[in-house]
């Protein structure tokens, strides 16, 4: 049963122009006539929660209005979140968190050529979307994202309006990076070379600042019954695949990305530290696609042991045992300084991290042997002892989304196609939630592991 709670905390957020972005008004035929009596209420600092905003239920069927899980700024929440949502699970779905669902307004699709409307069916609930919701995203990102914004850019769902050669109907998935394509800019010298993820236009052209698709406040995102894309960022789904598995396709071409900065030589071996969604599909692209002989999983809890095993890994250790692990089959020294967790002295030619906890990170940068490389996969969250970069001399590398070719020129989402096809990976989408009980969704999400789930996903197929 849905929770009436969430219900009766629907809010009204009409994304009129005026609180919503410098959207351009575009051609009447593009905006269909506004539902009801809606009051413009939500605006960028999301005073519409001290009390301009109407309560009205949402009404499933009413085609002007998308029901959306929205973040948006609220400092002393988000603050609360920052110190809290870590340490407390479950104090991110309760008052302090810095969401909330509400029905919105259409919105007006971008100028410019090459965007349409998307209906999703399935959109995940990432790390990085838990970071940002949480707060442990940090500052940084503060100056890359518009308030208020819909979250959620792992989607697979259909196109209700033609995007150039797709026509509406189409099923797709979503690369969620916003670069200079989408933004209706000349290409910078990432998006020119093909790194869209490396794009410098992420806050100008004519959308509102974000990285990404799910943290713009212009496009919307994935948690909710309609959001816009960029026909830049669209990938039709062959009919072999269940939305259940397309939806991992946007994670797995991160994947393949964080293994390709891995560099990995014949007979490597390589560390990766997680065994989440992200070092899961890591494992994968590291035994699918490289030359690694060794791949050492470090995985918390027995279901993630189970999955990184069937996905390649060689062997697997727990947190606590990560370092006697990797010193027994490298040959390396083992030391404990007077403070602090142990590293090694040899370790593995590389590791990744896909958690970015200061936990994590710092294993990685302690079990690398000297000149070895560190790859960053997951978002980084809290401060690391960079005494092992320096006196190892590692090189350390970022993994951030995936561009939109390789190396060789090839589309990575083809090539995450090409992987799924490979592997089983019916049972990664472990728990589908409705948006109405986001709240359920976000805690289980952030408890994943330990239940043995390994992803989450909001379903939007019975919101239509
Ligand atoms: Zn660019």
């Amino acid at each position: 049963m849905e929770d009436p709670a969430d219900d009766a905390a629907l809010d009204v957020a009409a994304m009129s122009s005026d609180a919503a972005a410098p959207v351009p008004a575009p051609a009447a035929s593009q905006v269909p006539a506004p539902a009801a009596p809606h009051t413009p209420a939500a605006t960028g600092d999301g005073s519409a929660r001290s009390g301009t905003a109407r309560r009205i239920p949402a009404r499933p069927g009413d085609a002007s209005a998308v029901l959306a899980l929205q973040m948006y700024r609220s400092l002393p929440k988000y603050v609360a979140a920052r110190t809290m949502g870590r340490r407390m699970p479950g104090i991110l779905t309760g008052p302090a968190a810095p969401l909330r669902l509400v029905t919105e307004e259409r919105r007006r699709l971008p100028e410019g050529a090459g965007w349409a409307r998307l209906a999703p069916r399935l959109a995940g609930i990432s790390g990085s979307d838990l970071a940002a919701v949480t707060g442990s995203a940090g500052l940084y990102f503060t100056a890359l994202v518009s308030l208020p914004f819909v979250p959620g850019h792992e989607v697979v769902g259909d196109l209700t309006t033609d995007c150039e050669d797709l026509p509406a109907g189409t099923r797709v998935v979503l690369d969620s990076v916003l670069g200079c394509a989408a933004r209706g800019v000349d290409p910078c010298r990432g998006c020119a070379a093909g790194a869209n993820h490396r794009c410098d236009h992420v806050t100008v052209g004519h959308l509102s600042p974000g990285l990404q698709t799910g943290f713009c406040a212009d496009t919307g995102g994935g948690w909710s019954t309609e959001m816009l894309a960029h026909r830049s960022q669209l990938h039709p789904v062959p009919d072999r695949f269940d939305d259940s598995v397309a939806v991992l396709i946007e994670p797995l071409a991160r994947a393949i990305h964080a293994a390709h900065r891995a560099q990995v030589r014949s007979g490597d071996h390589v560390v990766v530290s997680g065994a989440g969604t992200l070092g899961l599909f890591i494992t994968l692209a590291l035994r699918q696609l490289s030359a690694a002989s060794t791949i050492t999983v470090i995985a918390k809890h027995p279901r993630q042991a189970e999955l990184a095993s069937a996905f390649g890994a060689t062997d697997i250790f727990g947190p606590d045992d990560a370092f006697r692990g990797v010193r027994r089959s490298t040959k390396a020294f083992q030391l404990k300084p007077d403070h602090g967790r142990h590293y090694l002295l040899g370790g593995a030619d590389i590791a990744i991290d896909a958690v970015g906890s200061a936990g994590s990170v710092n294993t990685v940068l302690r079990s690398t042997k000297p000149g070895g490389r560190v790859v960053l996969a997951g978002l980084p969250a809290g401060s690391v002892d960079l005494s092992p970069l320096w006196f190892r001399e590692l090189e350390l590398a970022g993994s951030y989304a995936s561009p939109a070719e390789g190396d060789d020129g090839s589309s990575l989402f083809d090539l995450a196609f090409e992987l799924a096809a490979t592997v089983d990976l019916s049972t990664v989408l472990g728990a589908r939630y409705s948006l109405r009980r986001w709240r359920q969704a976000l805690d289980h999400a952030q408890t994943a592991g330990k239940s043995g789930t390994v992803k989450v996903a909001f379903d939007l197929t019975g919101e239509r």
